[in-house]
């Protein structure tokens, strides 16, 4: 990022370094009440189980859309956000929306669960199990409609309260997904430790899976790993069809991702899911 000590020994900067963090301070000032402004929305993308290629589950993905900036990526603000401590109002206000919305669903006869991903930050304030259960009873859903998301690096923190928070949700009839599976801190000693229910498999192990046998075999290997666990598996960042294949012929329980569908506003999917129903319908009366 440096440039090398140019004449006189006087290092210079690339430009960008400048706009770069003209860019954080903007961005973290914008975030600054968009809660409170209504910037917020949360779209979801399909989860397809791949015995029954049926729509089973979705992920609720966070989206932003500032007045003065274009849409921002989650993995550009979400993080600013576990920064400054922001996630823990937000990401109470994502469970209560997936919630809602899930509730909407199965009143409208189009029932699914919800994969919610969740920050280390929610633990550690002591936020996610009153929010979840604020989100439960607000909306009324089973909670075994409702899935969290942690990724492998908040197993890396300090356990005893991951592991309490975890143990509460679980005791609540939600069940726990480690997102990412198999990059950052895989510990498997962490997976032996935790209650979870579900491996996701990240996609840097999925995007090639058609045309690397060595990622085949990674994957396969997480597969029997899961298997001898009690756990589901589910493949992410699936974008073609030759992938679909190999996650199936592999095991794995389901897949996610633009092969299927991106991520949708909730209107949308839930027209997705009647189309899904409606197709399901159609081929066990065919
Ligand atoms: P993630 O939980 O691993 O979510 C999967 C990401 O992969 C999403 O990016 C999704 O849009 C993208 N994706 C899905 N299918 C494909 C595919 O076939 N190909 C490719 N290339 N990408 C695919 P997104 O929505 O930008 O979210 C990025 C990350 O931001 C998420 O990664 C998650 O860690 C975080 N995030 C999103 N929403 C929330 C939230 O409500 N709370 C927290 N704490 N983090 C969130
Ligand atoms: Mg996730
Ligand atoms: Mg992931
Ligand atoms: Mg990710």
């Amino acid at each position: 990022r440096v440039k090398d000590a140019g004449r006189n020994g006087v290092r210079v900067f690339e430009p960008e370094w400048g706009t770069r963090s003209n860019r954080r301070l903007a961005l973290l000032e914008a975030l600054d009440g968009a809660l409170a402004s209504g910037e917020f929305t949360v779209h979801y993308q399909p989860q397809v189980c791949l015995t029954t290629d049926r729509i089973v589950s979705v992920e609720a993905l966070l989206r932003w859309n500032p007045p003065c900036h274009g849409a921002v990526s989650p993995a550009e603000f979400v993080p600013l956000l576990e920064e400054t401590g922001a996630i823990v109002p937000v990401g109470r206000w994502v469970l209560g929306k997936a919630c809602r919305d899930v509730a909407g669903w199965v009143a409208r006869g189009a029932p699914v669960r919800v994969a919610v991903n969740v920050s280390y930050a929610q633990i550690l304030h002591g936020d996610l199990v009153p929010a979840l259960e604020m989100a439960l009873a607000d909306s009324g859903i089973d909670p075994a409609l409702i899935e969290l998301e942690l990724t492998e690096s908040m197993f890396g923190q300090e356990i005893a309260p991951v592991a309490q928070a975890l143990d509460a949700c679980r005791a609540m009839g939600v069940s726990i997904a480690v997102d990412d599976f198999g990059i950052g801190y895989s510990s498997l000693g962490h997976l032996k430790r935790f209650p979870v229910n579900v491996l996701k498999v990240d996609k840097v192990f999925t995007e090639e899976i058609h045309r690397k046998d060595r990622d085949a075999a990674l994957v396969g290997a997480m597969v029997t790993l899961a298997r001898s666990l009690g756990l589901r598996v589910v493949a992410e960042g699936i974008e073609v069809a030759e992938a679909v294949e190999v996650c199936r012929v592999l095991g794995c329980d389901l897949a996610q991702g633009y092969f299927f569908s991106r991520p949708l506003p909730a209107a949308d999917v839930e027209a997705l899911l009647r189309q899904d129903a409606a197709a399901a319908g159609a081929g066990s009366a065919a």
